[in-house]
């Protein structure tokens, strides 16, 4: 029981990575839509929310 517990966290990591590391390759290859907050990267479908999501706190 606590064996096949500990499995299926490891395969929850494993593909908590792999999502990770597919995300990351996306962007770097560009094909994600979406626009990124330069703060905390946050994507938006609309430029405009991304520039505004940590604007409130700088200002
Ligand atoms: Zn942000």
């Amino acid at each position: 029981m606590e064996k096949r517990d500990k499995s299926g966290v490891l395969m929850k990591d494993k593909e908590y990575v792999k999502y990770v590391q597919l995300l990351r390759k996306a962007e770097r290859d560009g094909r994600l839509d979406g626009y990124p907050c330069p703060l905390c990267g946050s994507r938006y479908v609309v430029k405009e929310d991304a520039e505004d999501c940590c604007r409130v706190i700088i200002s």
